[in-house]
């Protein structure tokens, strides 16, 4: 049997060239329908140093201790011819490959930024998935399927309805068929009327109805970046106005406990009528610093945490959770100012 043009490195190379970032989705979805659908056996390949496609049609994307190696190079390889070509060239050869099918869909641009992806950053985005539970009232009328589009658009995200409880609406509770849509099966779950598994072509947008949707979105590295500084520096300056200082100046250093400012928020250094801190997420704590290089000089203030079940040191306590924050801020401002 010939070779399927998406097995074929050659064929794969031509279709990327021509089509740029929808040919690489081309690519990538043969390949997932070839195995997912027809049970076919595929080759590993490498394409462009970027992106990983294994035997089995799932989608990855290289990664490096240190970051990806400034070379833009247009090759279709083995895994070991791969290898063999950084031994050559000098690339690093401790990649591993994390198969999560960050691939920006053609026509994708960052949400936050509204610029389109191409195939020469495409490997770049930071993709985030979350779900959203959407209230469907405008949408009265329409098929899940134009809903979905329609969000898509909307949020610059690909938008797509849960597979099995998709739809809710309170006027569905108790029923054991949908009341317009007779073949479709509702399940009361947690005590909310679900529509099961509807045909998103037939079944049309009923008033009430909300829809429980997966958004992925993909963002520049520089716009995630920015996007968690401030979500970060609105939260903490919140907290600190919030536990009564007047006087709060943040900035941004480095988080000291996640790497990767894609990932997590930044730390800050604060400084405040009763001294400086150093505040930042780590894990499911908050750590704050009241002494110590960078933040000031040593002040004894773990009296006022005596009793507390959590991390304390001389320079240091962790809070858990916002409400504690909160409540270590006030003591220690009440503190500071009988001194
Ligand atoms: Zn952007
Ligand atoms: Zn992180």
């Amino acid at each position: 049997m010939d070779t399927p043009w998406y097995d074929d490195p050659g064929k794969i190379m031509k279709t990327i060239v021509e089509g740029g970032l929808k040919g690489l989705n081309e690519v990538a979805h043969a390949r997932h329908e070839a195995h997912y659908d027809r049970g076919e056996r595929l080759n590993d390949y490498i394409i462009e140093g970027s992106w990983y496609t294994d035997s089995c049609g799932n989608w990855g994307k290289l990664q490096w201790p240190k970051g990806r190696p400034d070379l833009a190079f247009m090759l279709v390889l083995t895994p070991a011819g791969y290898n063999e070509f950084c031994v050559v060239t000098g690339l690093p050869t401790n990649w591993s490959a994390s198969m999560a099918w960050e691939l920006p869909p053609d026509g994708m641009v960052c949400d936050l930024c509204l610029e389109p992806w191409m195939i020469q950053d495409a490997h770049t985005a930071v993709v985030n998935r979350t779900y959203e539970d959407i209230p469907l009232e405008r949408f009265a009328g329409k098929s899940l399927r134009e809903v979905e589009k329609l969000i898509g658009a909307e949020l610059s995200a690909t938008v797509f309805l849960q597979p099995e409880l998709m739809i809710q609406n309170p006027a569905y509770v108790g029923h054991a068929n949908h009341p317009v849509f007779e073949d479709v099966v509702v399940r009361d779950e947690g005590e909310r009327g679900w529509v099961y598994k509807a045909n998103k072509d037939t079944y049309l947008v009923q008033p009430g109805d909300s829809g429980y949707f997966n958004v992925w979105t993909y963002r520049h590295p520089l716009c995630q970046e920015n996007r968690l500084r401030k979500l970060e520096t609105n939260y903490f300056e919140e907290i600190f106005t919030k536990s009564g200082y007047k006087q709060v100046v943040l900035n941004a250093i480095p988080n000291e406990y996640c790497g990767d400012p894609t990932c997590c928020g930044p730390w800050f250094l604060v400084r405040t009528e009763v001294g400086n801190f150093k505040v930042g997420w780590r894990k499911r704590v908050i750590n704050l610093e009241w002494a110590g290089k960078g933040v000031g000089p040593e002040r004894d203030l773990t009296h006022l945490f005596k009793g507390e079940s959590t991390t304390l040191e001389r320079d240091y306590v962790h809070a858990h959770g916002r409400e504690k924050l909160i409540d270590y801020l006030r003591r220690i401002r009440n503190y500071q100012l009988t001194l």
